[in-house]
């Protein structure tokens, strides 16, 4: 199964790991880096997988334990998602889309969600009270790479609500007044050098993203993508960066927290969970936190996705983790699972 969790090894051994191994060969080197302190309140199955990522050298006894090891992680995340499993008319799943449900592609653009994970999700829809999709990209585009109408679409990184039935998305009103001067920038920098760079432009309504991955010359494109950075900031545009992207957008909060706020408001859920692999994924994160502090939520877990190139900031501030979108299609089977 392709899950992980910090208490799992994932074919590299770390200090605290070897602690976790008695008798791993690993144990008395020396050269790891130190663990991340663990919030004493937060049970060990749920602890940030921090660890996990900062590979040393690859461990044997570490990889010949895997098997019993997922195993108890299973077990593990199975623990995690009982509040959601118990009470799926009071609960909401929230999941990012790219890198969550489907791969990274090298052009955003033709990224698509597996039939696989298309078919569980559609049997989680039916099952439980909210189910919604939070991106980045517009969000009409989000229901049409997804492909389910039964199921809520949070556009624009919060900016945009796309209902199950609504046939448009609502455009928050501060961020439509913005609207006009992120078009004239977004004109602006489509330029004939920008092009031979190979930058992407990826128009997203009130946000205007500049993707570099894939571009021959990827340093050279993100020098390209840091002057433009500072063309948006001087034009009173806020700056967001992503996994190879930039994004400029209007100096009003927009996030997937205040996306993911906004919409459980109205929800009558007790318990959420949020699914994301990126730094835009942890407003969410903090968000349904927020929410469970308030006691407005009484169960909130935040599940990061590992990747090969993903942010550092995820694994430390997910409750778990899983490997990539295999591992987020296996937590959805969990989630029907009988
Ligand atoms: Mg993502």
């Amino acid at each position: 199964m392709a899950i992980v969790s910090a208490r799992s090894p994932i074919a590299a051994c770390t200090r605290a790991q070897s602690r976790a191994l008695p008798g791993c060969p690993c144990r008395s080197t020396t050269g790891h880096r130190p663990p991340a302190p663990v919030p004493a309140a937060m049970p060990p199955a749920l602890r940030p997988a921090s660890d996990a990522l900062r590979a040393a050298s690859p461990c044997p006894l570490a990889a010949s334990r895997r098997g019993i090891l997922d195993a108890v992680t299973s077990a593990l995340l199975h623990d995690a998602l009982a509040p959601l499993r118990s009470s799926p008319a009071a609960s909401a799943v929230l999941l990012d889309i790219d890198g969550t449900l489907s791969p990274i592609v090298k052009n955003a653009a033709e990224a698509r969600v597996p039939e696989p994970t298309r078919k569980v999700l559609t049997e989680v829809a039916k099952r439980y009270s909210l189910v919604a999709c939070v991106s980045g990209r517009r969000a009409a585009d989000a229901r049409a790479m997804v492909s389910i109408g039964s199921i809520t679409y949070i556009g624009s990184h919060g900016a945009e609500l796309l209902k199950a039935g609504w046939t448009e998305s609502v455009l928050d009103p501060a961020v439509r007044e913005w609207a006009d001067r992120v078009d004239a920038f977004r004109r602006q920098a489509d330029t004939t050098e920008l092009r031979r760079s190979r930058v992407r432009i990826e128009d997203k309504g009130p946000i205007v993203a500049f993707h570099w991955r894939g571009a021959p010359d990827e340093d050279a494109a993100r020098g390209a993508v840091d002057a433009l950075a500072a063309r948006a900031e001087a034009a009173g545009l806020e700056v967001h960066w992503g996994r190879k992207v930039m994004e400029a957008r209007p100096p009003v909060r927009i996030d997937k927290g205040a996306g993911v706020a906004n919409l459980l408001r109205d929800a009558s859920v007790t318990a959420a969970m949020f699914v994301g692999d990126d730094v835009t994924d942890l407003d969410a994160f903090a968000a349904l936190r927020g929410l469970r502090e308030r006691k407005t939520l009484e169960h909130a877990l935040c599940v990061g996705v590992s990747s090969e190139d993903g942010p550092r900031e995820i694994v430390e501030q997910a409750d778990v983790m899983v490997d990539g979108t295999d591992g987020v299609r296996d937590l959805l089977r969990m989630l029907v699972a009988d």
